[in-house]
């Protein structure tokens, strides 16, 4: 049975730890004439996991009439298309991410192929991230930082950016409840089967550190990460200060690497943070990305300067 966790907020199982190996909750919030989904999980969550978990509760996809994604990552808005033609729901997104919900391609090129020298899908992988993405769907609301969620209950929108270019928070007014959704991520997070840990994913050091500040100065009593446990006021302060903990820790390995060595890649540094900073498994799209936004605020301080090479 999904769990109340505010009233008139219940939060939904899916299918993505038996997918892809980590939690991952949705929820529902009853919101005066408005049924709102806190985004879509991937392409198989709606009937695999969301319908029958709204069962539930008395409910069906039909009854939704909002569908929320915090952000442009397949296990947050792959589900939109199936959604959509289930309910007819409006689809609600950060605006600053359009380009990344509306087309699978940009997504692919420039999130995963931001650094093909360090990261190469494979066809395999590509054709796997393409079936969690399914078709995208046109977002209906554009959101903005400090916009209200088109609802009957004060579901306020935060732009935190970091993790991903336009990545929101939701915060219900009424209980308190702050959705950070995926921009509070500690010193990581280890995989279900207890193998790797998942490091933390940003693409731009100042906004991520920027994000965490605002929702450390929000007034919360809960904090509800998308891929982990509900927290209380004192353990979701404390995780956001263990965020901004590992940014400094990050940039200061980055910084004596590079004055260690003279130069660096990215590929030689995301490497090295995927080994030496925890049992990340080297070279994968979040240690790569890390690695770029610290090498891209270190030449914006003056610390280092990007170069071009010949390769071929
Ligand atoms: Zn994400």
């Amino acid at each position: 049975m999904p769990t109340e966790i505010a009233p008139g907020i219940h939060r939904l199982a899916t299918d993505y730890p038996h997918v892809c190996g980590l939690p991952l909750w949705l929820h529902v919030i009853d919101a005066g004439s408005e049924l709102v989904l806190l985004d879509a999980g991937i392409a198989s969550t709606p009937e695999a996991a969301t319908a029958p978990e709204l069962a539930k509760l008395g409910l069906g996809l039909a009854d939704l009439t909002l569908v929320v994604n915090s952000h442009a990552h397949p296990d947050h808005m792959g589900g939109n298309a199936v959604l959509k033609a289930s309910s007819g729901a409006r689809v609600a997104a950060p605006a600053a991410e359009v380009g990344w919900l509306e087309d699978n391609e940009t997504l692919l090129t420039e999130l995963w192929g931001s650094d093909p020298a360090a990261l190469d899908l494979s066809p395999a992988e590509r054709d796997e991230l393409l079936g969690m993405l399914d078709e995208r769907v046109r977002v209906d609301v554009l959101l903005r930082d400090g916009d209200l969620l088109p609802a009957d209950r004060p579901l306020r929108v935060i732009t935190t950016s970091g993790h991903s270019p336009g990545h929101i928070a939701v915060l219900d007014e009424t209980s308190r409840t702050l959705f950070s959704f995926d921009d509070v991520q500690g010193r990581g997070q280890q995989f279900l089967d207890g193998s790797v840990w998942l490091a933390p994913l940003y693409t731009d050091v100042e906004r991520y550190v920027g994000g965490l500040s605002r929702l450390l100065e929000l007034d919360f009593d809960f904090l509800v990460p998308s891929h982990g446990d509900v927290l209380n006021a004192d353990a979701g302060r404390k995780r956001i200060n263990d965020s901004l903990e590992w940014v400094d820790d990050i940039h200061s390995f980055t910084r004596s690497l590079l004055r260690a060595k003279g130069s660096l890649t990215v590929r030689d540094l995301a490497g090295a943070i995927g080994t030496e900073m925890g049992d990340f498994g080297g070279l994968c799209l979040q240690t790569v990305r890390m690695a770029r936004a610290h090498l891209e605020l270190l030449a914006r301080q003056r610390g280092a300067e990007p170069r071009w090479h010949h390769l071929s």
